[in-house]
């Protein structure tokens, strides 16, 4: 082996399970002791000051500034109780991590003494440099300034010696630079459009929230071998690698017994995100060898966005306690299973009661049918936005390749409920339905319950499923803010529920009965909404036929689905829901693309460099020592031994010099076409110049330098092989 990898691979075979102690403490015990939430604000804040906050997180209503100086002084005393000297806003700029900026609460004062010191106005706002993130052009050159203005609805909260702030950032002209904007906006319509719709069944709904409980799904890979991995550190994917011989064919991996490296990682992982209030409760194995999956308890969206986001840098830094490199990317290694992160979302209400629950009275199931379908419909009208909320340079790895739902939108309802909206179809002659029929379908949806829970009725196929209580979002990658995704979904369900209202109000305004009315518009629904619906193997290739047939898109790479971003429809459902206006919109779309491009031009360049540093050097090594044995052969044989004997490695010599020839050819063509797509003049253009021109270099350079890694002696391999990467004890 070369020396590196034999002294990653010692360092690998000493490693033993890190020791964790928190004292036999049970969770209730510290859960959320690291974040600014009521205990602590009852505690630390006047009354004023406590109700003040109050309002502002459940009505929305804003901390006066005279009142943020209190809870600043407060929260700095809480934090400071707790060993903490720095503060920092906490956002999501649109390149997809979060970013902090640390302050020091010290000011120097006079007489070389200094105080800790944190204001109303460290608090509200911030403004750093927009310039520095990605701003799609919104920024104008003059005024590069941008703000971070303060999220009441999500706690601050103690992350290592910093106390975080979650923020929203927005350019000084006032456009959102952020995921969390529009998601707050999202949630905002949201609850205007369906409170107004459940007026309808219960006058005491007086607000609705948007749940979302994710799945996270993850790899763990030993740091030393990732340390010599320059595509894993710097991709976060194996852009080479022979898969091993033996993967996940066995299927022995899912939800097998934890090994006790990992299992003393997630404890630990788990005990910070329970500090910090952060509800995970569930982990498995995944389907791949050394891939994991944890998931929390649902939470209302915004506060289960920053949950998730913080988790995603909790158990990075974590990780890298237990000698471990946590893996997010979409798909780390060829040949075996990537990473989604499911997004299951629901419907509240004030009354306590989940609009996507089926219940086992006549009266809410009208209720539950109507944002059922509603539902539906939304995804029927947007279908290809919600692709494009999901597409990701990343996420091309998964979608459609047999282990993740397809590019394809579609909805899977089950049988049960299938048949009930098939029902409802048929009831309605001449505009109107029987009592009989009526009192049978709701009867019907009250028995739905009881087969939902004994889980038969489940399709992993399907990119959106009901799955009894909720919808599973599963497109979305496992490197994804789901902040993305969620606005999409809130915002075209908004959207969807303010014209249900009007349909139905407009024909009760024609005297016809409310039941009647909603059933109507409901069927109304279904029928257009039809071609959404598939209940089948959303992998196979049937599928993609029919889905053909129906006229749903089938866009297998981002730029492509990314278009859906900009059309008419989109640009007028975020507007007229006030979420995004058409120019904040169309620069997410310039970023979208922009991104896109750069991680296939860093892949790129990071192939062609490993080909030429380390994986031609190797195979050359190794054919020197082959073309020294044949002469030594030579030497010493009569040219009829020599004959016989050197064939064998007079082929190798030969396939590795063509191996070789074809791996740097096509490095030079790649490089060259990437000097052809940067020259061009718009973000459109040089996204699919890399799409369609770069990236099919990659496949047939992969494919030949993983021959090579079949050929080239083991001990003079230079790269951590699958088999030792994927292989945790
Ligand atoms: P699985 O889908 O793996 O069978 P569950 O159905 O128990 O598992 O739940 C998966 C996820 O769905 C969990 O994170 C859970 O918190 C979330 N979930 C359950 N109910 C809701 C809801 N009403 N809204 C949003 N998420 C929910
Ligand atoms: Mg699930």
């Amino acid at each position: 082996m070369s020396t590196r990898r034999v002294l990653a691979m010692q360092d690998v075979v000493k490693r033993t399970p890190v020791p964790f102690s928190n004292n036999n403490q049970q969770v209730s015990q510290y859960y959320g002791s690291n974040v600014f939430g009521l205990d602590a604000m009852r505690e630390f804040l006047s009354e004023e000051a406590f109700n003040s906050i109050q309002n502002s997180m459940h009505q929305g209503t804003i901390v006066e500034r005279k009142m943020a100086d209190q809870v600043a002084a407060c929260m700095k005393a809480w934090a400071q109780s707790k060993g903490v000297t720095h503060f920092t806003h906490w956002f999501q700029p649109l390149s997809g991590a979060t970013a902090e900026k640390h302050d020091g609460f010290f000011e120097p004062i006079e007489g070389g003494r200094a105080i800790e010191r944190f204001s109303g106005n460290a608090l509200v706002q911030q403004e750093p440099d927009a310039s520095s993130f990605p701003n799609g052009g919104i920024r104008n050159t003059f005024e590069a300034r941008g703000y971070t203005a303060w999220d009441p609805t999500s706690p601050a909260f103690i992350w290592g010696e910093t106390l975080c702030i979650p923020t929203i950032f927005i350019s000084y002209t006032g456009e959102s630079l952020d995921f969390k904007t529009p998601l707050l906006k999202s949630l905002h319509a949201i609850d205007k459009a369906a409170t107004d719709v459940c007026q309808y069944f219960d006058k005491n709904v007086t607000k609705v929230i948007a749940t979302l409980g994710w799945e996270q799904e993850y790899f763990l890979v030993d740091s030393a071998l990732y340390n010599i991995r320059y595509d894993l550190q710097q991709t976060g994917r194996t852009l080479f690698g022979h898969a091993p011989a033996k993967g996940q064919q066995l299927e022995d991996h899912y939800w097998g017994s934890i090994p006790e490296r990992v299992s003393a990682y997630m404890r630990d992982f788990e005990y910070e995100a329970h500090l910090l209030g952060i509800p995970v409760r569930t982990r498995h194995n995944e389907v791949a060898p050394a891939q994991f999956e944890c998931a929390p308890v649902f939470e209302e969206t915004n506060l289960a966005v920053d949950h998730n986001l913080l988790l995603m840098d909790v158990m990075e830094k974590v990780a890298i306690r237990h000698n471990f490199r946590v893996l997010m990317h979409e798909k780390p290694y060829a040949g075996v299973n990537g990473s989604g992160k499911h997004n299951n979302w629901s419907l509240a209400t004030n009354t306590g009661k989940n609009l996507l629950s089926p219940g086992k009275t006549p009266k809410t199931n009208l209720q539950f049918l109507t944002f059922f379908v509603n539902t539906v419909k939304a995804v029927y009208e947007h279908g290809d936005l919600l692709r494009a909320s999901i597409a990701s340079a990343n996420n091309d790895h998964r979608l459609g390749a047999n282990e993740a739902p397809p590019a394809i939108m579609s909805v899977f309802l089950g049988e049960q409920l299938s048949k009930t909206l098939d029902e409802l179809e048929k009831a309605i002659h001449n505009g109107k339905m029987s009592p009989e029929e009526k009192t049978a379908l709701k009867m019907n949806i009250g028995r739905i319950p009881d087969i939902l829970l004994d889980n038969t009725d489940r399709n992993r196929t399907s990119p959106f499923a009901f799955t009894g209580n909720k919808f599973e979002f599963r497109a979305v990658g496992s490197s994804a803010n789901c902040g993305g995704p969620m606005t999409v979904l809130n915002a075209i369900m908004a959207e969807q529920l303010v014209t249900f209202k009007k349909d139905v109000d407009a024909l009760m305004n024609k005297k016809v009965e409310k039941d009647e009315a909603i059933f109507q518009i409901l069927k109304k629904y279904i029928i257009e909404s039809k071609k959404i619906r598939f209940e089948g193997n959303g992998y196979g290739d049937a599928w993609k036929a029919e889905a053909k047939k129906r006229g749903l898109n089938n866009i297998s790479t981002t730029p492509g689905a990314l278009e859906a971003m900009i059309s008419k429809k989109t640009l007028a459902m975020f507007e007229s829901q006030g979420i995004l206006n058409h120019r904040e919109q169309e620069a997410r779309y310039e970023i979208a693309l922009e991104t896109y491009t750069k991680k296939i031009q860093i892949e790129s360049r990071i192939i062609a460099d490993m080909v030429s540093n380390q994986i031609i050097p190797a195979a050359l090594n190794y054919q020197k020592t082959l073309v020294e044995s044949v002469r030594g052969m030579k030497e010493i044989m009569t040219p009829a031994e020599f004959k016989v004997v050197a064939k064998s490695q007079l082929e190798l010599i030969k396939e590795i010099s063509e191996k070789v020839t074809v791996i740097k050819t096509e490095a030079d063509l790649m490089t060259e076409e990437r000097k052809k797509a940067n020259n061009l003049d718009n973000a459109k253009k040089q996204a699919h110049a890399y799409c369609e021109k770069v990236k099919p270099y990659f496949e047939s350079m992969r494919y030949n330098v993983d021959k090579l890694e079949g050929i080239v002696d083991d001990a003079t391999w230079p790269l951590p092989k699958y088999r030792e990467m994927l292989y945790l004890r």
